[in-house]
């Protein structure tokens, strides 16, 4: 591997600063301290910061020369509303809250690419270095968009990073197009008319007409879309009643939808909405139909994909970058960033779990798991990475 000498020699430093995130998590906007840490160390490192876009937000800017050129980094801030059973020293201090996705890992990159490139200024142009808040389900990368992200920092292209468990630590997974799934929710109550257990025919019974409309939403899947397009409709949760001798008035279904193809999408919304209703309607019910679109699906662009691809392989190898990973249908805001700039986002192998120090949970190491912690031998690599990204791509002329 080609990790950069003075990101090494900082490694104990970053690993400090990894797991002082990691210790004390914050959910979705409330990263207060968060922010405060991570600005403090770019102003301790002299690097000028923007404070406070999308709420809890952080952008760092490092110039050098005169070239108008710019490029966006982004990191996450934010943790999960999960108990950590993990016991280590660095385990988290807040109840109920914890790093469990790796974002005090991606901070901690991408303050560790800060401290090299303030210090190295090996480019000509602007790197803007963006903390954002709330990727898990508030759509910070969003609301710092809203508050002028693109407009007071204009840059051509944003890259994003995430650790991905299962893919070996000096390994990356990337692709060009859709590589993330867009994340929907839908929320259908079933209004009938309670009864008496014994005297269904006095009512009209809410679990029936549920259960129908259930069963039939998989034929969207598997009659009405194309076999060739991904999707996913999961329900995750149906509530009615109380006891076992009432039918009661109302049912409720609730759950996920994952696409990659907004056109898929639009017609699972439809034949969803279309069953549900005519269902309802053939049982004499009604129903109250709520679908919410939340991040859209993550598109990788072509070039920017390429141009990172070659990076890549320029640090840890040809052989250990797999530039056709296969999709998931996970979720990440980052796809807003990328509806609006060219970009890409890749995966960093955080590998299997051994990395774990005495103390773990007995859980895998997986993502948003509460015995899932970061690889901290990953903080040199995506360091270099992004610091490499940048020089090419404000290479000096
Ligand atoms: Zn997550
Ligand atoms: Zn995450």
């Amino acid at each position: 591997m080609q990790l950069i000498d003075p990101i090494i020699e900082f490694h104990h430093e970053l690993q400090a600063i990894r797991r002082q995130i990691h210790a004390n998590p914050e959910l979705c906007f409330e990263e207060r301290e968060t922010a405060e840490f991570v600005a403090g160390k770019l102003t301790e490192w002299g690097i000028p910061v923007l404070r406070g876009m999308g709420v809890t937000g952080v952008v760092g800017i490092i110039r050098n020369g005169n070239s108008d050129r710019a490029i966006g980094l982004r990191a996450d801030m934010d943790a999960l509303p999960i108990q950590e059973i993990n016991t280590f020293p660095h385990t988290s201090k807040n109840p109920g809250k914890m790093h469990a996705c790796g974002h005090d890992g991606h901070t901690a990159m991408l303050l560790g690419a800060a401290h090299y490139l303030s210090r190295h200024k090996n480019f000509d142009g602007t790197v803007y270095l963006i903390f954002q808040p709330a990727e898990e389900g508030g759509g910070g990368a969003k609301r710092m968009m809203d508050d002028g992200l693109f407009t007071q920092c204009p840059m051509q292209a944003v890259f994003g990073m995430h650790n991905w468990p299962g893919i070996p630590v000096g390994e990356f997974g990337v692709t060009a197009g859709p590589m993330m799934a867009s994340s929907n929710e839908f929320e259908v109550i079933v209004s009938g008319k309670g009864a008496h257990a014994a005297q269904p025919h006095k009512g009209i019974d809410p679990i029936m007409v549920a259960v129908q409309i259930a069963q039939s939403w998989q034929t969207i899947i598997t009659r009405n879309k194309s076999p060739i397009d991904a999707a996913a409709l999961s329900i995750t949760q149906i509530h009615a009643g109380s006891t076992t001798n009432v039918i009661p008035d109302n049912a409720s279904l609730v759950g996920t939808v994952r696409t990659f193809n907004p056109e898929v999408l639009d017609l699972i919304e439809t034949r969803m909405r279309a069953i549900a209703e005519h269902t309802a309607q053939a049982f004499d019910a009604t129903v109250e139909f709520n679908f919410k679109r939340n991040y859209p699906a993550l598109i990788n662009h072509a070039q920017e994909t390429a141009f990172a691809v070659e990076i890549l392989q320029g640090i840890v190898g040809a052989e250990r970058v797999d530039a056709q990973v296969e999709p998931t249908m996970g979720a990440e805001d980052f796809a807003f960033m990328l509806q609006d700039k060219p970009g890409c986002y890749v995966f960093i192998g955080n590998g299997e779990g051994d990395h774990r120090a005495a103390g773990h949970g007995l859980g895998p190491c997986n993502l948003h798991n509460p015995s899932y912690d970061f690889n901290d031998d990953l903080l040199p690599i995506g360091a270099t990475y992004w610091v490499r990204l940048a020089e090419a791509f404000l290479k000096q002329r």
